[in-house]
């Protein structure tokens, strides 16, 4: 197994009398998509500026590939990419010049500018006017292709998708899918937990500057033992009064049923529930989502869309 591309051990960072991270731990890995997410002022901003090496941690240690980040070391920050949750360039320049500003700074060829535009769909156009004509999800998309410059190892993004419409929050997913592929490490703080599913393989959930939970969307439903739906529907109109699986069950149509049953339970109550295929037209199983794990490792508060 490859070493870690990132591992903070035992870090705080206190603000003042703001204890705004609180003795966390974790490893970020080769081709992973770690999501981080916790309410406003949670600390995940903190940790990503901690990672950047912008910030020290009052206690503990952070490594990135290899490094501590906050010595400064331009080799492991050239290697670093970072998209900040609000994005501001210089507004006379245009969207080429900005990058190839960016390009030069990282020491990348400037040869590669055309190439990142287009790949985040700023059109040649769009490429050539001034960055104060942009819309919002334009300035995000030339803020991505700024974080990509340089092919990075590890990718940070702060809340990269508020601002974008649903295609090119597509698109953005579909780029981040390309990079895991090619091993890059994408840790991205967001509040948009349900287009998180699928497309994270963990989550990192902070509270108040604790990190209360860290694991495949698998782990956290197993850990947090919330109960899967079970919605049947009766084959040839069977009239749900003549459900006979036992108690817990409910009327929820003409011919529908429903149940919630445990992870331990699930396999047993589905042998049972088609035991007879001829009573059953279909099954439908509803799992936890993240918003409802967020909740529960939260204590029953839910995300702030
Ligand atoms: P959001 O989702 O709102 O972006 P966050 O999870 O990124 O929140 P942080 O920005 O890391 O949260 O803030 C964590 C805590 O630290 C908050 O209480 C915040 O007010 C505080 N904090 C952050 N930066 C500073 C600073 N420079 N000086 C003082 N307090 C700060």
């Amino acid at each position: 197994m490859t070493a870690p591309t990132a591992t903070i051990s035992g870090v705080a960072k206190r603000y003042g009398i703001v204890q705004a991270v609180k003795d966390v731990t974790f490893e970020l890995n080769e081709g992973e998509t770690v999501a981080l997410v916790g309410h406003n002022g949670a600390g995940k901003t903190t940790l990503i500026k901690l990672m950047l090496g912008l910030i020290r941690p009052s206690a503990g240690n952070v490594l990135v590939l290899g490094e501590d980040p906050a010595k400064g070391d331009f080799e492991v920050r050239r290697r670093l990419g970072y998209l900040p949750e609000s994005v501001s360039f210089h507004m006379a320049l245009t969207g080429r010049e900005t990058l190839a500003f960016y390009a030069r700074l990282k020491r990348v060829e400037v040869s590669v500018v055309p190439e990142l535009l287009e790949r985040v769909g700023l059109a040649a156009v769009a490429a050539d006017r001034p960055v104060r004509t942009y819309s919002k999800g334009m300035r995000q998309r030339l803020g991505l292709a700024q974080a990509l410059l340089g092919q990075p190892r590890v990718l940070l993004l702060d809340e990269p998708t508020s601002g974008l419409d649903p295609a090119l929050r597509r698109r953005f997913y579909d780029i981040l899918g390309e990079l895991r592929s090619a091993g890059t490490t994408i840790l991205l703080s967001s509040h948009a937990l349900t287009e998180l599913e699928g497309r994270a393989n963990r989550v990192v959930i902070v509270n108040e500057g604790v990190k209360v939970a860290d694991g495949s969307l698998e782990t956290l439903r197993t850990l947090a033992h919330l109960p899967t739906r079970v919605s049947v529907k009766l084959a040839g109109g069977g009239s749900p009064v003549d459900w006979k699986f036992g108690s817990g069950w409910r009327k929820t149509g003409v011919d529908t049923v429903e149940t919630e049953v445990t992870v331990e339970d699930k396999v047993a109550l589905l042998r049972e529930v088609t035991a007879n295929p001829a009573e059953v037209a279909g099954v439908h199983l509803v799992e936890p989502t993240l918003d409802d794990l967020y909740a529960h490792f939260l204590g029953g508060r839910k995300a702030a869309e």
